[in-house]
């Protein structure tokens, strides 16, 4: 990512936000304000950046003034949704920091299946407006991420076999131009553009608003979910016997499997708190006249120390997670997607099982197969449609005096693994790993991504992100 320096005709006045500020309906946080620290803090509590001044926008004409102001004044602009990015994207050095956060609203269409979505909204604040009506947008695991970077990158979850991913349900979006206007983008208007937001990341332009498809979820928005954990050294068992068995389930039955230590709360047994196991995330959106049915096999294999399926409504389960991973902690993530869960990776997924360092630290595989591998890759810009997982090890303590040691095991756990991998890796579970991995997570739609760079921010203004540099001429 280039740095560009800031105008000393703004670094030289005593308060060079001035004009901007008076352009707001939100407000501006400069280095000196009280409010500084906590705003600059993103979700990662390894990333310590000192932002030149965080805007918290109200609305898209706030967003549009911070574009133009930034340019005029030559300011890297940032972009922050929820703040969850691993590699802390919604906050730079020295940059405008365009800060979402107020811009929290949704609109609900329960007859047409649809919510509108402000660009600073959380998954909690879209399952709030949809749930109640039996009907969810597809997201991901963690109610407190935000909508704005997991739509924007792809969105993995606990409804991707069954109704895709979070960009395949993407209706519109309206969007603030490098150039401060703002469009709306569907299929019908800005095409090129609405194909490019399907999975580019935040490369073109600042999303002020989403429309999603939503779906029925359960019944009345009651699903049967919850984690199956196997002993460690059951692993190879596990992975084999569900590798073969979930796709050949119906799509109202999604599981992603894992490792991890089983965590130290009321919640599970003390006699397995803090055991290294493998787990299995099981949910089931379907009718629950046939949920028995189809979650028997789920209860009856192998030799499980906790089967811990129960009814809920979907918002506890896409919340079941978040008390675990308070904001503030320390993470360090390394990702591959994976096409074939093989011999030889169920072995190093044993091996570092077996040398968790820390008990948040974890491993997870998403499943990106069903209704998500039917779109063919060149139709959104998401491109790993092959089936398979999206894949991530991420090292997480609450205590920076551990930050080497989560790093050095995701590190070295991601180098023996990544062999075995698809090549690529999902944008929104990698840091800062350089151009040519982000390159290789797009597969073929990268050359047109550039195209479409070129011709909606061919000056790369917006580049605190997985950076698809403008094609050149
Ligand atoms: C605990 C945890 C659990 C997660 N679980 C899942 C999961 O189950 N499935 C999944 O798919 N991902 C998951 N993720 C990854 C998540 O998708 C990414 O971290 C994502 O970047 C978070 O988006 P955000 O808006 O919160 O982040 P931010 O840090 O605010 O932004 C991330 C990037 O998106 C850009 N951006 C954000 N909002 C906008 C906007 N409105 N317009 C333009 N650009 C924008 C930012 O500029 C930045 O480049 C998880 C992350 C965490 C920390």
């Amino acid at each position: 990512m280039s740095t560009t320096p800031v105008d000393s005709t703004v670094t030289g006045l005593a308060n060079p936000y001035e004009d901007l500020e008076a352009q707001l309906r939100g407000y501006a946080i400069k280095p000196a304000d009280p409010a500084y620290d906590e705003a600059r803090a993103v979700y990662n509590g390894m990333i310590d950046r000192h932002p030149a001044v965080i805007v918290r926008c109200a609305d898209a004409a706030d967003v549009v003034a911070c574009v133009r102001f930034a340019r005029q004044h030559s300011l890297e602009v940032a972009v922050r949704g929820g703040g969850h990015n691993a590699g802390g994207l919604g906050v730079w050095d020295g940059a405008l920091v365009i800060d979402l956060s107020l811009m929290r609203g949704t609109t609900v269409d329960p007859a047409n299946h649809v919510v509108r979505v402000d660009g600073g909204c959380l998954w909690k604040d879209v399952d709030h407006a949809t749930v109640p009506f039996g009907m969810a947008a597809p997201a991901g695991t963690v109610a407190s991420t935000g909508v704005g970077g997991l739509a924007l990158g792809g969105g993995v979850g606990h409804l991707t076999r069954r109704y895709g991913l979070t960009v395949d349900n993407l209706l519109s979006a309206d969007v603030v131009l490098a150039d401060g206007s703002l469009v709306t983008a569907d299929t019908e208007h800005h095409p090129d553009l609405f194909w490019a937001l399907r999975g580019g990341g935040g490369n073109f332009g600042v999303v002020t608003s989403f429309r999603f498809r939503c779906h029925d979820v359960g019944e009345n928005g009651i699903v049967i979910a919850g984690p199956v954990f196997y002993d460690i050294a059951d692993i190879g068992d596990v992975m084999r016997w569900y590798r073969e068995f979930l796709p050949a389930q119906p799509r109202e039955l999604n599981g992603w499997i894992g490792i991890a230590r089983v965590p130290s709360i009321p919640l599970f047994p003390e006699e397995i708190h803090d055991r290294r196991v493998c787990m299995i995330i099981w949910s089931y959106t379907g009718p629950h006249a046939d949920a028995e049915r189809v979650l028997a096999p789920v209860r009856g294999f192998g030799n499980p120390l906790l089967v811990g399926l129960q009814n809920m409504p979907f918002t506890a389960l896409q919340s079941l997670f978040d008390p675990l991973v308070p904001a503030g902690l320390q993470w360090y993530w390394k990702a591959d997607f994976v096409t074939e869960l093989s011999d030889e990776a169920i072995e190093i997924h044993r091996k570092y099982g077996e040398a968790i360092p820390t008990e948040l630290s974890t491993m997870h595989m998403y499943p990106i197969s069903g209704a998500a591998q039917e779109v063919p890759t060149g139709d959104t810009a998401f491109a790993y449609r092959g089936g398979g997982w999206a894949g991530v090890i991420g090292g997480i303590d609450p205590d920076p005096a551990n930050a080497q040691l989560i790093s050095d095991w995701a590190k070295v756990y991601w180098e023996e693994l990544h062999p075995t991998s698809a090549g690529g890796a999902y944008i929104n579970f990698i840091m800062d790993e350089g151009p040519e991995r982000v390159r290789a997570s797009y597969l073929e739609n990268f050359e047109r991504l550039a195209r479409v760079k070129a011709q909606y921010d061919p000056d790369n203004v917006f580049h605190i992100n997985q950076n698809i540099p403008p094609a050149a001429d």
